[in-house]
Parts: structure tokens; sequence; C-alpha cells
């Protein structure tokens, strides 16, 4: 065993109870903590004189102590209830430190002794003090140990600062100089990256901002590089692997044409060129289509399900929701009309006896198509030669779920769709193996919605501008944050909200719609809404995936500040579907946070799913992207693909080269990386 995989309780100073916190956040080998990085560091390397320090601004000073305070709190004075104030003075003032309930300090800090301390001074009474500062004292001619850059760690409760420095500083020096680094030496002195001790010292324990910063640039090229490897390895994979190889017949993509009532957009011929290109091959298709809300991306698959089923091979086409399955269930049933395809739905909402029927029919290859939730994926579902797999809205189903539905054919194509869109360089790091088209525009008959954010105080201006719509024939959402659906409290305030708009708006049918419905009150609702018998929709989110309702183009959010841009962004899709102008109203409470407000300006800004989704990842981070969203790949700790764009492109070129000359990594120079994608490749 190397010494990275030691377990940490083998460091000195690390027993059972800080072993178990550190396993809160991930950290069990000794590998684990070093590369457990600061988020940030304090530049400590400069004493600073009492009399400059300022509140709030965290400092060192260096002095002597020449008042020492031990009191009770409230006249009681116990071990458990105390304050040990002293007075430290330099030769340009004093300043006093404090610590709560820590009696065992008063032995160490004394009268007459020298001491550096470290904290952030704020003002008590008027007065300057620092409340329980780090403290370590002054010895002639030895330096002070924590006088330097000092990283700052992401913290569990119970564990400091200072324990995670002193076990990472533990495990920094039982590092053997030779430690084996994942980087072969090549590759590193061809990109000038510094090894991988030196790296760990100084991403940890640097010396200067500079190293601290050329330090982090080898992890982050470390990160990206070996999850390039894997995509470029999964895509020479991929191009050996033997596929099915579907006839594209002229004549008969030229009748699906006929039976639309519009033309194909310029992307979506070409997105359909490249799908009928890879499915012509004899190798899987694995392409990922994305597309802005409503630009028309279920038409472009159900081309390619028509291609499937004339080859004689069955198509399942997987949506995160019901009232979307029955939404493309019609689509592609109208659609493939007189073609004599076979095609059903399946959700969890379906009777015993029809679900036996459609799992017989899959199984026997009397069912071409079928479109479902993800009942899909039950084991009992398997499909006598399925050909193409579709899966819409990805990003709402979990990594595993999305493996699956492939498996329950010999290799089928498979088409990935997408509404949330990801900023390229994002993609390439997530997504990296999948081809990818991108329908940009959206069809020429779409207007550009009209975004406002109001306050509370325009309420009654947002109704009048519904009773106007609604009075000109249009139709209406207004959508409620219900983000635990199953939640009482949050259902109750929507009946209310309903009840409440009733009385408002008393000449148009109001209806409501959530989740916990009974399935035949949710049918009706939606076909009632489709049939401009209801005219105002009180709703939760669950509209947000796929209600494709033309008439309706007003659509008003309570409480957006509780709703993901991408979100926003998707319900705001809800109503740009027909020629009419989109009015998108967002109500605000008065009092939200800065930063709320500047994600709903983005909403309000840009219509463009892209800007939107790069401006939210700014804010965020990635990191949700990566927690839910990553196709098998190692997760992303210290890249951010949005900022470090030059390290992904010399991680690809590498990644691309090492792949070219060595696709088995059996080189010898190569052996670290093997190595070290070990658990990776098994997978
Ligand atoms: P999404 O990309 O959100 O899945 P859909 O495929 O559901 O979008 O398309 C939304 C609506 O736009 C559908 O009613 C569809 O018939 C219509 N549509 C698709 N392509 C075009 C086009 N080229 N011109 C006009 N309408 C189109
Ligand atoms: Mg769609």
């Amino acid at each position: 065993m190397s010494d990275l995989d030691r377990q940490i309780r083998y460091l000195k100073g690390v027993g059972p109870k800080i072993e178990s916190l550190f396993r809160k956040v991930g950290v069990l080998s000794v590998k684990d903590l070093l590369y457990y990085f600061p988020a940030a560091y304090q530049d400590r390397g400069r004493v600073v004189r009492i009399s400059a320090l300022r509140p709030g601004e965290p400092a060192v000073i260096s002095g002597k102590i020449i008042v020492v305070n031990l009191r009770g709190r409230k006249g009681v004075f116990s071990r458990k209830n105390n304050i040990l104030s002293v007075i430290v003075a330099d030769s340009s003032g004093t300043v006093e430190c404090t610590w709560f309930n820590q009696l065992y300090l008063k032995n160490s800090l004394k009268k007459g002794r020298d001491f550096f301390f470290y904290g952030k001074p704020s003002l008590y009474r008027n007065r300057l003090q620092m409340v329980s500062p780090e403290h370590e004292p002054f010895r002639p001619g030895v330096e002070c140990g924590f006088c330097r850059i000092t990283g700052v760690y992401r913290l569990t409760e119970g564990i400091s600062q200072k324990r995670v420095r002193k076990a990472v500083s533990q495990a920094i020096e039982s590092l053997d100089a030779a430690v084996k680094d994942s980087l072969p030496s090549y590759i590193r002195q061809n990109l000038k990256l510094p090894g991988l001790k030196a790296s760990f010292e100084n991403i940890h324990l640097p010396k200067t901002l500079e190293a601290a910063n050329a330090a982090r640039r080898r992890f982050i090229f470390e990160e990206l590089f070996f999850s390039q490897i894997l995509v470029y390895l999964r895509k020479a994979k991929r191009v050996l692997t033997p596929g099915i190889r579907f006839g594209i017949d002229q004549e008969f993509i030229g009748q699906i044409r006929g039976k639309l009532d519009f033309s194909l957009t310029a992307d979506q011929e070409k997105v359909l060129t490249e799908i009928f290109s890879d499915m012509g091959k004899n190798h899987p298709m694995h392409r990922l289509l994305q597309g802005d809300v409503g630009s028309g991306k279920t038409v472009v698959a159900a081309f390619a399900v028509g291609v499937c089923v004339r080859n004689g091979f069955q198509c399942s086409f997987m949506v995160p929701t019901e009232v979307l399955v029955y939404q493309h269930y019609e689509t592609l049933k109208e659609l493939f009309s007189g073609f004599g395809f076979k095609i059903e739905a399946l959700t969890s909402g379906v009777n015993r006896q029809k679900r036996d029927d459609i799992i017989s029919g899959l199984d026997k290859g009397t069912l071409d198509i079928i479109v479902g939730t993800h009942s899909l994926l039950e084991e009992n579902v398997r499909f006598r030669n399925l050909g193409l797999v579709i899966i819409d809205e990805q990003h709402k189903f979990g990594v595993s779920q999305r493996a699956l539905l492939p498996r329950k054919g010999l290799n089928p194509d498979c088409l990935i769709m997408s509404a949330t869109p990801i900023p390229r360089s994002l993609a390439l790091s997530l997504y990296g193996d999948l081809d990818s088209s991108l329908i940009k525009t959206l069809p020429a008959s779409r207007k550009q919605p009209l975004t406002v954010v109001v306050e509370e105080n325009k309420r009654e201006w947002v109704y009048e501008l519904i009773r106007q719509k609604v009075k000109e024939g249009r139709q209406c959402y207004i959508v409620y944050p219900l983000i635990e659906e199953s939640e009482n409290i949050d259902l109750r305030s929507l009946e209310e909200m309903f009840s409440h708009l009733k009385e408002v708006f008393p000449g148009f049918a109001v209806d409501v719609f959530h989740g916990r419905m009974k399935k035949e009150a949710k049918q009706k609702v939606i076909r009632d809404f489709k049939e401009n018998k209801v005219r105002i929709l009180v709703s939760t989110t669950v509209i947000e995936v796929g209600v494709n309702v033309e008439n309706a183009t007003v659509m008003v959010v309570e409480n957006p500040e509780r709703f993901g841009l991408a979100q926003l962004h998707q319900l705001r899709g809800r109503i740009r579907r027909a020629g009419y102008r989109p009015y998108f109203i967002l109500i605000a409470p008065d009092s939200i946070s800065d930063l709320a407000r500047k994600r709903l300006d983005i909403i309000e800004q840009s219509s463009d799913g892209f800007i939107i989704a790069e401006e939210d990842l700014k804010i965020r981070g990635p990191g949700d992207f990566f927690g839910s969203t990553q196709w098998g790949y190692p997760q992303l700790k210290i890249a951010n693909p949005l900022q470090d764009l030059d390290l992904l492109s010399m991680a690809r070129r590498a990644a691309y080269n090492l792949v070219k000359s060595d696709p088995g990594l059996k080189k010898p120079c190569n052996s670290e990386i093997r190595e070290h994608l070990s658990f990776w490749l098994e997978k």
C-alpha cells in the first residue's frame, strides 16, 4: 500500500473522533486529505502595529500581555461559564483579546509573556477587540507558525481550521519525496507543471500566492486531463463497437415532412442530417441534442423514430413526466398515422391489464414505439429488437437511469435531448464523449417574450393585464414554487391562492393543477385547458416540462426567487409557442437579497437559454451541475471549466494526443495514468 492510500488515522494527532469528522467531508485516506484543497487563503505574512488595526480586517499582531482578567459571565463563574480577556501592548498601543469558556488558556496566556495573535478585530463598546484569536508564543529567532499565507478550508461541524491545517501538515510531512506522481514526468515537463509533492506543499502551505496558484493550476489540469482521457477512450471504443446500420429512405422521409404543417428550420435540417448520418453508420449513435425550449427538438427526434421503425426496429422514448408522455404520444401518433406503426404510452398510472399487454407487445416485437416515464426502466420491460433510445429532458434523470435504457438492446442508437443549455466548455468536460447537435434559432413565428419583474405593490396591475389578455381570448398560467409537492403547507397555500384568484376573476374559468391530484382529475384539467374551457390555470411547476398549449401566452410566477434560473427559463418556454406576444411576469416579494435580484435581472434581460445558463453558472459555480449531471466521470473538485478555459484546452490536447498514441494505455511511460484511472476504466 502506498503512503497515499493509508487511512488518515495513522497520521500523528488524528484519533477516531477526528477521523469520523473527516469522513463526513469525504476524507478517508491521506490522499483524500491532501486533495482537500483550501477554498481560499489568508495572507498573514505581515505583522501589523496595534494602532493600525481596523475593524473587520483580519491581522497578525505581536505584543506583550500586560493585563489578564478572568471573570464569570453575568456574575456566575464556572468551568463552563467564564471569560478570559487579556490586554496586549506593542509600542503603538493596546488591544483586548477575549476567549469564552476556554479556561485552560489561563495557563499559557500569562502576564508579561510575548505572543503573536491573529484574528479579526471588532468594535465592542467603542473599543477594538479580538475574539478568540489564534495565538502562539513569541520566541526569539523562531518563525511564527501561522504568520504566513494560510489556507482556509471548507469545514464541517466539530472540526476547526486549526485541526485541518495540522492534519494536512502531518500528511505532507509524511510524504515520501519520491511519492508517485499520477502525471507522468514527460507530460509535466512538456507543460511546465510542478511535481506532486511540491504541488501539495504549495497548495496547502504556500510561501507566495504565485506558488499557490501554480500548484492550483497543476491540480486543475490534472482533473481535466483525466476526465478528457476518459472522454477520448470512450469515443475511441464506441467507434469500434458494432451497431445497427439504418437505411435512410428519402421517400419515406418526404412522407413524414408532408405530414407537418410547417417546414423545418435550417437548424432542424442540419441536426436531422447529423442524426441520419449517425444512424447510417454501423456503430451506435451517441448524440446530445441541445435546443432551447420550443426550438422543435421533438419533431426532429420523431424523424429518427420513424427511420428506426421503418427499418424494423423498436424505439423507446423516455421523458420525465406523465403529462409529457401523453403529449409526445399524441404527437407521434398523429405524425405516423397511416404508416401502420404500433405505438403505446407507459407510465406508473397505466392499469395492470394494459401494462401487461404493453410489456408483452414489446417483448414479442408487436409494439414498435413506446413513450414512457422511468417506468420503462423496470426490469420486466424487455424489447425484442430495440434499435433507438431517446431520452428527453435528460437532466431530469440520474446518470445510472440514463445508462440503463440502452442496455435493454444490443448497442442501440441513442439520442439524448436537453433544453437546459450547457455551455460548451462544460459540455466538453461533462459530455465530451457524446457528439453534439444544436438547434440555435427558434421557428421564426415565435415572438420575443416580454419579461418583467414587479414587486408586490404592482399585483393589481398584473391582475388587470391578465383580465385584458383573457378578454382578448388568450389563456394564462399562474405558477407557484412548490419545491416539495408532498409538503402539505405548500399545497394549502396553493389552494388558498386558488380560492383567492377565483374571487379576483369571477367572470373567467379558473382551475388548479398539481402533482398530487388524481390522474383523471389531472387529465381533465389539462384537456379543459387545451380546449380553452379553462382560461386561467393555477399550478405548480409540474407544467414546467412540456405542456404545450399555444393559446396560453401569459404566465405569472409567484416567488420567482425560489426558482432556479434554468427553471424560470423553462417555464417561460411554455408561453413561447404561438404567434402572439408572450408576457412573463414575475412577482417578487419586497425584500429579496441582492443576489436573488441579480439573478432575476438576468431573466429579465435575456431570453437566450445559453446566456442564462452561463450567467447562472457564473453566480452559482458549476458545483450543482456536476453533482447531478455527470455521465460517469470522476467529480471535478477544483476545476471550473467555465473559468479554466485555457487549462481545459491544454488538457484536451494532451489527452487527445495520449489516446491517439497509446489507445490501450499500455506504454510504460503511461503506467501512472492507467493506475490512476483504473477504477473508471473498469466501469
Ligand atoms: P422542444 O424543443 O421544446 O421539445 P417541441 O419539439 O415541443 O419543442 O416544439 C414546440 C412546438 O413547435 C410544437 O408544437 C411543434 O409542432 C412546433 N414546431 C416545431 N418545429 C417547428 C417549425 N420548424 N416551425 C413551426 N413550428 C414548429
Ligand atoms: Mg421537448
